[in-house]
């Protein structure tokens, strides 16, 4: 499936879509979920056009996605995060449910996850 560039991440990526930022480079934005599945749900997407993890790690090359991580951890870093834990996941594809089409990494924490 070809990228689709209607997806709600690509708008944000616009500048389209206003988002309570965390952490910006040219490698990736972070941003506060406007729905939080934990006290602290912070969103990390490329800002390179990839629909899922898959594609990313298929088609970016090596220092996007070295890049990218680099980023991970600094948001994990820039909300203290890193001592008491946190949970990184990504859903891909249908049956992970992935709502938007724009690869993100989702970081929750800042309290006792269930
Ligand atoms: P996923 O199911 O992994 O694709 O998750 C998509 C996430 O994007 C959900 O947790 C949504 O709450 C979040 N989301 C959707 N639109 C926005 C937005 N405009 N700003 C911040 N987060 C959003």
């Amino acid at each position: 499936m070809a990228y689709d560039s209607s997806n709600v991440f690509s708008k944000i990526l616009k500048g389209e879509i206003k988002i309570n930022k965390i952490y910006k480079d040219d490698f990736a934005l972070s941003f506060f979920d406007i729905s939080p599945k934990a006290k602290i749900h912070a969103l990390v997407i490329p800002t390179g056009e990839y629909e899922n993890f898959y594609d990313f790690h298929t088609s970016a090359p090596n220092k996007d996605i070295i890049g990218f991580y680099d980023a991970v951890k600094k948001v994990i870093e820039l909300l203290e995060l890193e001592s008491l834990g946190f949970r990184l996941l990504s859903n891909c594809g249908i049956n992970a449910n992935q709502e938007v089409q724009h690869y993100h990494v989702h970081i929750l924490g800042g309290e006792k996850l269930k």
